[in-house]
């Protein structure tokens, strides 16, 4: 029988919830538990895919082209569970859900109301995840205790509570510590409201985590305990860490894993952390540094291209090399001006995107790469720019273009496909989700991944038009790796270049601090490579 952990955020927004949740999942999974992990959103939007990079940041793919809250990313980089589109349950899809039923007659004349069957239908996705061989359920809870829009998710979970029975429910509260500073004081009293908030509602936390600046002694452990009804050792201070790595090992260090597994009454064996301890030393004590330029639309928000930056520094610590990211404005990157801009960087990667905005500074970034011999790294967006400033520059086309920007253009290097649902089986106009992609030996791409043939996770709508493709053969691109059962084009690459690769996939989904994906572990050895000569 699988158990559940629900972790519930109090306070402000923001905090970690994520980490912590993925931390915990990851220590439990050491002590050789099987974890699913999923996350609640409490928003109308029936998935991520249609939000704003500013308010949500980066939409995150999972294998089945499911459109996700950036979380998942936590989940898959900290821990192993597999996730599917059922790893993200929204308000808009229990809604949705609830309300096509009632339209089938499903619920035989009933009055349709938020209980029981609005719960119902959170209480089903949340058991959808038990099985067997699962042994717990870990689930996170989107926004903040006292929220309008999280009360059904919170009830449903406190009825799960009753329905489970005493040990195999356990409720974990997140909360932040302010730090007063004109009274040179850490505060409890706001996480002692919101443990109360989740008191009038029936749930009694089992564990409170708490977020602070600065360390907590044991008068305000005390307090903490006894107004929230905690025991003592089950408060469990975050301090602010210098990387998101290190957070399993605050809690280990807590015996937080401990303390879940005997309430819940699950075998305890110590977590295998050395494989994770040696991933950190590697990452606290680079051998060397460089620079990457990231050149996006969305530079200057954290979140927008977070799985990006995150594969970065999995290609840092597998080259033992800190990445220091120089986040670029796509709008600023001109002509004039990027000499100056790439001047100190040994790589320049394009993220994926959608719209015209940047998109020229991009097609400059990724010119100058070529000619300059400056490692290049396209990604989705980034490989179609890739292709498309190579037909401009050397195919002699200036007229190319991908159709998304330029839709009755003359030379759509980058085309939508005649018939784009016969591919995209899975949902609307966009190819989503994991393709099979085989590699051409002698490439670049089939010399890192060290495979014939392996999966990637796409979500676009625009493809390598093959109407182009002999030229770019003759003209030194190449095709480094192609999609077996309709013979998209998936990755290109100049030949005479040292490093200069364009997917149009997302490996970053795929990317894990103890293992880095193949592409950006090159790529960032082709950085480090690059630095070493121009110094
Ligand atoms: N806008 C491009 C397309 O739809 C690229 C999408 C992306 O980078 N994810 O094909």
């Amino acid at each position: 029988m699988s158990k559940f952990i629900f972790i519930t955020g109090g306070v402000v927004s923001s905090l970690g919830k994520g980490l912590a949740s993925a931390s915990l999942a990851m220590l439990l999974e050491q002590r050789g538990l099987t974890v699913r992990m999923l996350k609640l959103d409490p928003y109308l939007n029936v998935d991520a895919g249609t939000m704003n990079p500013y308010q949500h940041g980066e939409v995150y793919v999972t294998p089945d082209g499911g459109e996700t809250d950036l979380d998942l990313g936590h989940y898959e980089r900290f821990a192993s569970g597999p996730l599917s589109r059922d790893s993200n349950v929204t308000t808009g899809q229990i809604y949705d859900a609830v309300i096509r039923r009632e339209r089938q007659g499903g619920y035989d004349g009933a009055c349709v109301q938020v209980v029981p069957h609005i719960t119902d239908e959170i209480k089903s996705r949340v058991r959808k995840m038990c099985s067997p061989e699962v042994d717990v359920v870990l689930a996170e809870v989107g926004g903040t205790a006292g929220d309008i829009e999280s009360l059904p998710f919170l009830e449903a979970l406190r009825q799960m509570a009753l329905e489970e029975g005493p040990g195999n429910v356990s409720f974990v509260h997140l909360t932040l510590l302010p730090f007063v500073r004109a009274a040179g004081e850490l505060k409890t009293k706001p996480s002692q409201h919101s443990v109360q908030r989740l008191r009038e509602i029936g749930i009694q936390p089992n564990m409170l985590m708490v977020r602070t600046e600065k360390a907590i002694d044991d008068d305000i452990r005390r307090k903490l305990s006894l107004h929230c009804n905690i025991a003592q050792d089950a408060v469990v201070e975050i301090k602010d860490v210098e990387h998101i790595y290190e957070v399993p090992l605050v809690l280990r260090r807590q015996r937080a894993d401990d303390i879940v597994c005997n309430q819940l009454h699950l075998p305890g064996a110590a977590p295998e952390l050395g494989v994770w301890e040696e991933m950190l030393h590697t990452l606290k004590n680079p051998e060397g540094r460089v620079t990457i330029a990231v050149v996006g639309k969305y530079a200057e928000l954290p979140d927008a291209y977070k799985s990006i930056y995150e594969a970065l520094t999995h290609g840092g610590i597998a080259n033992r090399v800190r990445v220091h990211l120089k986040k670029i404005l796509s709008d600023d990157v001109t002509p004039e001006r990027v000499a100056e801009q790439f001047d100190d960087v040994d790589g320049v990667l394009v993220p994926g995107g959608f719209g015209e905005r940047g998109i020229n500074g991009k097609i400059v970034a990724a010119e100058y790469a070529r000619t300059q011999k400056i490692p290049y790294f396209g990604i989705c967006l980034g490989m179609q720019v890739q292709v498309v400033e190579f037909a401009r520059n050397v195919l002699q086309l200036p007229a190319a273009h991908s159709s998304e920007f330029s839709p009755d253009g003359p030379e759509p290097i980058i085309h939508l496909m005649a018939d784009q649902r016969v591919i995209s089986q899975r949902g609307g106009t966009m190819r989503l989700g994991q393709y099979a992609c085989d590699l051409l030996p002698g490439t670049k791409a089939h010399a890192a991944y060290g495979e014939e043939r392996v999966a990637e996770r796409h979500r676009h709508r625009f493809e390598f038009n093959p109407a182009y493709r002999v030229r770019c053969e003759a003209n030194g691109m190449r095709f480094a790796g192609i999609n077996p059962e309709t013979g998209l084009i998936e990755i290109s690459e100049i030949v005479d270049h040292p490093w200069m690769v364009g997917v149009q996939f997302h490996p970053e989904f795929q990317s894990k601090p103890v293992a880095a994906h193949p592409l950006f572990r090159d790529f960032v050895a082709a950085a480090v490579q690059h630095r070493k000569v121009q110094s």
